[in-house]
């Protein structure tokens, strides 16, 4: 059999997976991509025991379950709303606050919902992340309050936010963002270095909390620094993560609280890096991302696709 593909459109999803069972058989396909084998013995055949997920092998009676290992193991939420909250999650830019999931999935209960964001928010965080390489931009913003804010002095209240990411000529490859506390150079050096890769070209603006850098394991080129638009010209594309970042917070949940600040980051940067991979987004929310096979679109698009 072969592994399952992603619905490109939410009508496609939609259509495919209708019910408990289309989820379900979605599960066993993802787990066993060549088909049930018995973990004891390798046997294939199987009875399905749907109202407990589980599924037991023919010849010896072991018991495995569907759901051991993903986010809606044990929970009583039925599978076809994790599905849709995941897809929701994984595809739509400019991603779901919890009460437009409950409208969107009809649920009366927002606990529900918050409940189900919060545990696929936690799938987010990748503890292995592979480093940033190549050329990278590094910039910071502030998040909340006036758009132009000004470094130091004229910055209270709001949310200072460094960021870096790969450029790749027209286009910007992976992201990373952190909330800081001010942009001295042992803050902004011990980002970079706990992102990026040594040897890796790094272009900032002229700040000097990025000199350090210099004497790093970077090759570190600086522009000293004119007006705004020189330097949305020589980082065009932090700027342009900057701006994605900042229409996403206020469109979508109205401004974040400091305080939970780092999480949204987390969550924009999943999303972000896994734009161009939305299946493998989707699995690895749900949970199904160490279960699939050895010669899939997963591994495929892996350097693409971490963190
Ligand atoms: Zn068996």
């Amino acid at each position: 059999m072969p592994r399952p593909d992603f619905p490109k459109t939410l009508p496609e999803f939609q259509r495919r997976f209708p019910d408990e069972s289309a989820c379900r058989a979605y599960l066993v396909a993802s787990r066993w991509p060549e088909g049930y084998c018995c973990p004891r013995y390798g046997h294939s055949e199987v009875f399905d025991l749907p109202r407990r997920h589980l599924m037991q092998c023919k010849a010896c009676g072991l018991q495995t379950s569907v759901t051991a290992g993903t986010v809606f193991h044990r929970t009583r939420t039925p599978l076809t709303y994790w599905f849709w909250a995941a897809y929701l999650m994984a595809t739509q830019t400019p991603g779901m606050s919890a009460l437009q999931l409950q409208r969107q999935l009809g649920l009366n209960r927002y606990e529900t919902v918050w409940t189900m964001l919060h545990k696929l928010r936690r799938a987010m965080v990748a503890p292995n992340r592979e480093p940033l390489r190549g050329i990278i931009e590094v910039d910071e913003t502030y998040i909340g309050g006036p758009e132009h804010g000004k470094r130091g002095r004229g910055a209270g209240g709001k949310a200072l936010v460094v960021g870096a990411v790969e450029d790749r000529g027209e286009t910007a490859g992976r992201v990373r963002l952190q909330l800081i506390s001010n942009s001295t150079r042992a803050i902004l050096t011990a980002f970079v270095e706990a992102n990026v890769e040594h040897g890796a070209t790094i272009k900032t603006d002229g700040l000097d909390g990025y000199e350090a850098l210099d004497k790093k394991h970077y090759c570190h080129r600086p522009r000293i620094q004119g007006s705004g638009e020189r330097t949305t010209i020589w980082l065009p594309h932090i700027h342009r993560v900057f701006s994605n970042l900042k229409t996403w917070l206020r469109g979508t949940h109205h401004g974040v609280d400091p305080k939970h600040l780092q999480a949204y980051l987390g969550e924009f940067v999943f999303r972000y890096n896994r734009r161009r991979t939305p299946m493998v987004a989707f699995q690895t929310l749900l949970g199904l991302g160490s279960h699939l096979g050895p010669t899939t679109y997963y591994q495929l698009y892996r350097s693409e696709s971490t963190g």
